[in-house]
């Protein structure tokens, strides 16, 4: 992708498709056609391989220090099977959560895996996507004629490890048939070719995780640039799936106002006005938890990341733990400029909720 600066054309820079440093297998992986030809490739690539009894019992991920051991541990991929077969509930998205991986290998600082995943922040991609589907189809034929929606990004981003298993295009196919069942799934990952020819007949709802282009760039290393995911945001409503936003983390700085009109703005410039017809909008504002500070400060401890609680409100959630929030003000005025802006470039859309 090119565009003019002062009259030249330059051309932008691209994120590479991950690549894992190290891939623990589980022994039944293998069992499963996409366990074997994983194990085949990585060892033709010549990257280091280890069996492992379970994914609980990987060791050896080098690193001196935490914050080094955690990135090493991000370039760690775990191939294993999904053994649970109850699926967890997943409100507000969907009905069930249904992931064909877990943990990313991308850099958001604010990411709420950090705290979810603790000291084992390695990718996990599952080969017996059958069997998760075959459960899928059980929890659908329970709940007929109800409509089931399924959510395949709880635990992870699954576009940045589909050009490695494919299990979201076999999915999506898989729901493309199904009378009773949806998907949705979010990404901040570009890499959307491969999913473009999908049958999806419009099940399952392909959304971006997107933000201003000073956020991503200063909070959301490892994942696609902005410019990418404004690309493949047009790309994927070419292909006529459903398509969403969730706009998260949104976040005061000097400048908010205007990188947020830029985002709807590149947005508006790239969907085709079908997709602009049956498109919605999530949006969440920053917010950390006591816990989430020490660890980013840990991980990241030259993050700009603002977790100054004296400009904070203290939100009680369930079972006693808090989140610090923006204060009511700032989260209305942060409600109230993203709305217009939706109104503005989107009249149309649909925004599903602020939180
Ligand atoms: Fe977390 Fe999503 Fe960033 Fe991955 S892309 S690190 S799941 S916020």
């Amino acid at each position: 992708m090119t565009v003019p600066v002062r009259g030249k054309a330059v051309v932008l820079p691209r994120s590479k498709p991950f690549m894992p440093d190290f891939v623990f297998f589980e022994p039944k992986a293998l069992d499963y056609e996409l366990g074997d030809t994983l194990y085949r490739k990585f060892r033709d690539m010549e990257i280091p391989i280890k069996i492992t009894p379970s994914h609980n019992r990987v060791t050896g991920i080098p690193g001196d220090t935490p914050a080094q051991a955690y990135r090493n541990a991000k370039n760690t991929l775990v191939v294993g099977i999904k053994k649970s077969m109850d699926l967890e509930t997943s409100k507000p998205s969907a009905d069930y959560s249904l992931p064909p991986a877990t943990g990313c290998m991308g850099h958001c600082h604010y990411c709420y895996l950090q705290t979810t995943m603790g000291r084992k922040p390695y990718i996990r991609v599952y080969v017996n996507i059958d069997e998760i589907l075959a459960t899928a189809e059980k929890y659908m034929e329970r709940r007929a004629p109800q409509i089931t929606t399924f959510e395949a990004a709880c635990s992870s981003d699954p576009v940045g490890v589909e050009h490695l298993t494919g299990s979201l295009k076999k999915m999506i196919n898989f729901f493309g048939r199904q009378q009773l069942g949806r998907l949705r799934f979010v990404t901040k990952y570009a890499h959307v070719d491969s999913l473009l020819d999908a049958q999806h007949s419009k099940h399952t709802r392909f959304r971006f995780s997107v933000n201003s282009e000073y956020v991503i760039k200063n909070f959301e290393p490892g994942t696609s640039y902005f410019h990418e995911r404004v690309e493949a945001a047009g790309k994927v409503a070419r292909a006529g799936y459903p398509l969403g936003f969730i706009v998260a983390p949104i976040m005061i700085y000097e400048g908010w106002e205007k990188g947020y009109r830029e985002l709807f703005q590149r947005l508006a410039g790239v969907l085709v006005p079908e997709a602009k017809q049956d498109l919605t909008f999530e949006l969440i504002q920053h917010r950390f938890t006591a816990t989430a500070k020490k660890v980013i400060l840990e991980r990241y401890p030259k993050t700009k990341l603002d977790m100054d609680e004296t400009k904070r409100k203290y939100k009680w959630g369930k079972y006693g733990r808090g989140k610090w929030v923006y204060p009511d003000e700032q989260a209305q005025l942060l409600k109230d400029t993203i709305s217009d802006l939706i109104a503005t470039y989107f009249p149309e859309a649909k925004i599903e909720y602020f939180t």
